[in-house]
Formats: structure tokens, sequence, C-alpha cells
């Protein structure tokens, strides 16, 4: 289990702008160097984080294994399954920054205060994808040899690097979740599924992060670079 703090999860004011514009760079940018924009989310992180408690938790799981497990709700024909097969190592993992921020903006909206709330959202977004980020980057430090040393135990990131994926996108139907929560059923999480898979708190993100085999010719993850659909969506680089 990883153990992190609010500091490990490096939100700023610029990462927070990033999430508002997700779409529009130049317009994300002009906002983090916007003083009325910078003193609101200064003023919004110091009321609304103080509670705030990451949680992390993963566990190793065999490629084959997840494969077995997972074939209902990952079906052969969607770009993560095929991306399994150059997959080496792996871990499912369950990451949330608790309930606190989610109550807080339900309770800006229902008071009318709708730009904190939607700021709020958005910082609330940035701590969790921040929180998985250095999940992945942690669990990538454990599997992966970055020295140009021997080290039978682990994979050469010259091959590899890690990649991560969760049900809901990409062609992992969200009743993945069933099976995840029930591989980590043992553990005490912090965090419950509805039935239609959604996760409560909100600001929780899940699914599995591996040791992806580098192709030479790309810079994408495995899943995009075997994907029919071509997404609208930025695809997922390496
Ligand atoms: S191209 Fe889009 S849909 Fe396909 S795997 Fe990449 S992000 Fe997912």
């Amino acid at each position: 289990m990883f153990e992190y703090t609010l500091d490990d999860l490096n939100v700023t004011a610029e990462s927070v702008s990033k999430i508002l514009y997700r779409e529009a760079p130049l317009a994300a940018q002009e906002m983090a160097e916007d003083n009325v924009f910078v003193s609101r989310y200064e003023k919004l992180f110091k009321m609304y984080t103080r509670f705030v408690e990451p949680f992390a938790y993963s566990r190793s799981v065999e490629m084959q294994y997840f494969r077995d497990v997972f074939a209902d709700s990952l079906t052969y024909d969607s770009p993560i399954f095929r991306a399994a097969e150059c997959w080496s190592r792996g871990e499912i993992f369950v990451v949330t920054i608790g309930r606190y921020i989610d109550d807080s903006i339900t309770g800006l909206y229902e008071r009318g205060e709708l730009t904190d709330a939607l700021y709020l959202d958005a910082v609330g977004t940035s701590l969790i994808e921040n929180l998985a980020a250095k999940l992945q980057s942690d669990i990538a430090e454990k599997y992966l040899n970055y020295t140009k040393e021997e080290d039978d135990e682990k994979l050469s990131s010259e091959e590899f690097y890690a990649a991560r994926y969760s049900p809901g996108y990409c062609g992992w139907d969200l009743s993945g979740q069933d099976e995840l929560f029930g591989y980590l059923a043992d553990v005490q999480l912090p965090v419950s599924i509805t039935s239609s898979g959604m996760m409560h708190p909100r600001k929780s993100v899940s699914g599995v992060i591996v040791m992806e085999r580098k192709d030479p010719s790309w810079n994408l993850y495995a899943a995009c670079r075997l994907c029919r659909n071509r997404c609208g969506m930025v695809r997922r680089v390496v």
C-alpha cells in the first residue's frame, strides 16, 4: 500500500485551469496567469482541502488471470483487450480523495455559488487525477529498471513503460467494476460502487496499471495503437 499526503499531489492553479479548459490550452494558460482566478483558486484550495485524505491501494495481478476474470466486461474486440497482448506485469488499483470535496461541491451548488462549485469540482478532479498519476509512477518504479545496471527482478524501462486503464473507457465496460472490486474484496476500501458501477466518493479512480511493451514506431498507449475507433479524445501518449 502506498501512502500519500496532499503535498504529494502537486495541485496548482495551472493544473486546475487545464481541467476547466481541457480542449483549449491557450485559454487554460491565460486563466492560470489571471490574478482573479489564482486568488479564487487559492481561497478554495485552502478552505476545502483541509480534510482531504488521499487513499491508494493496489495489488499485483497475473496478466492471464486478468484476461480471464475480466473477459465479460472486456470483450476480445475492445482496444484494451487487444492491448493486453503487450502487457507483462500489472496491478489492480483504487484511489480516492474521500467524500469531503464531493459534499462541499454539493453544498456550494445548493447555496447557488455556482462558480465556486465549478472551480472546486476542477480542484477535486485535479487532485484525483494527480493521485492516480502518482500511483502509476510509483508502480512503474517498482517494476521498471531505469538504470543501466542489470536487474533480473525488473523490466527494462527501455522496453516497457507504465500504462493505466479504467472500466468505463475504451471498450472496457463499466460492469468490470464488479470484478475489480471483487478482486479487492478482502480490503476495507473507502470506496463503494453502485449497481451501475459508479463509484462513491465520486472523486475516485479504479483500474489496472500495467507494464506495457514499447513499440518503437509509436508514442501512443497500446490500446490507442490498436484501436479501430480512433475516438475524438486526445489519444494517450506514452
Ligand atoms: S483511440 Fe480513443 S477510444 Fe481508442 S483506445 Fe485510445 S483513447 Fe480509447
